[in-house]
């Protein structure tokens, strides 16, 4: 067992000159793969400077992967979305309040067929190695704890479309209240937009890697988010997914639970034959004692986690989710890619 890839991800597609010398940045830290955070901004405005900087990195040695970052808050991420901007409807629709909410229903033939246009053109128009579905999510619930009751019992998505979609399968109205039928259908329509898209990349480029990030959750008997993608079997089990990936954990969190998340996280990319990968949280916060990162990355290594990746270039330096010290952290997140790299030697 050995970690072969060692990402960071980079924001900001603007000039291929300046990236370049981020990314010769990143070689020197150990990094062997960039992932592009791609918003829908960079798509609509900086696309002619995207398929070089892609070319670029290749040049220098880095692996490509694509992160459709934050679209139409769809995904994780701070950037804002044009498709919301855009469009008054094809919402995501709070089930307890009936309020539309500033989230894309993924459900609506709408968001994916703009969702997929998007995939679909970085497919064609670029030499990328694969994209990187970065914690997909319905808006609500985000803790649900069905032993203590959670903090609400609101979720998503209760939309016209989602309705329609619910009863045609079921044969009646889709409830306020979630129940068995709900979770189902939120679990199968949450992954149609992801496999659907993979199979249509992987139709264009059969080597186009796809890793699927869900949240880094408990997924208990007591505790789970229902976020959508909490179903681990079903998004691991996926014929169109080659990396099984889970977020971030806060420095702060006890060791047990990283330890948990990642034996679990390995047991379930090598039950259905997939690579598996974990985060560092390389923005934003940092650990009281930076040797906690040695020990984390020394954690995923002895549970044979297959991949690292850290969120993100210079420890977010110049963004108001910079770390404390952010060049510091990206360069002992950098000694320690080095580090397993050398171990695999
Ligand atoms: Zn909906």
């Amino acid at each position: 067992m050995a970690i072969t890839q060692t990402a960071i991800s980079y924001y900001g597609l603007n000039y291929v000159e300046h990236a370049e010398k981020d990314f010769q940045e990143m070689l020197d830290h150990g990094c062997t793969t960039v992932i592009l955070a791609i918003t829908e901004f960079d798509m609509d405005f900086w696309f002619p400077s995207i398929p070089k900087i892609v070319d670029k990195a290749h040049e220098l040695g880095l692996r490509v992967l694509l992160d459709p970052w934050g679209i139409g808050k769809f995904f994780g991420g701070e950037q804002v979305s044009l498709f919301l901007q855009n469009n008054i409807e094809n919402r995501q629709v709070g089930a307890i309040s009936g309020e539309k909410l500033p989230f894309a229903c993924f459900n609506t033939q709408s968001f994916r067929d703009y969702f997929q246009r998007i995939c679909l053109k970085l497919a064609r128009e670029t030499t990328a190695d694969g994209f990187f579905w970065d914690e997909p999510h319905y808006a609500f619930p985000k803790s649900y704890a069905s032993i203590t009751g959670g903090a609400s019992d609101e979720w998503s998505c209760r939309c016209p479309n989602c309705m329609r979609l619910f009863k045609n399968y079921y044969g009646y109205e889709m409830p306020k209240t979630m129940n068995d039928d709900v979770k189902q259908f939120r679990w199968r329509e949450a992954l149609f937009i992801l496999e659907d898209t993979s199979r249509k990349i992987k139709e264009i480029n059969p080597n186009s890697e796809i890793t699927c990030c869900v949240h880094a959750t408990l997924n208990s008997y007591y505790v789970t988010e229902y976020r959508g993608y909490d179903n681990w079997d079903m998004v691991a089990s996926s014929p169109y997914f080659d990396v099984f990936s889970t977020t971030i954990i806060a420095w702060h969190l006890p060791a047990d639970f990283f330890e948990e998340i990642t034996r679990r996280t390995v047991e379930m990319a090598k039950k259905y034959g997939k690579k598996s990968e974990r985060w560092i949280f390389g923005y934003y916060k940092q650990p009281t004692d930076f040797a906690q990162i040695d020990k984390v990355v020394d954690l995923y290594e002895r549970l044979g986690v297959d991949r690292l990746a850290a969120w993100t270039y210079r420890g977010g330096f110049g963004t108001v989710l910079a770390a404390p010290d952010p060049i510091k952290l990206w360069d002992r997140i950098g000694e320690n890619y080095k580090r397993v790299l050398d171990a695999r030697s």
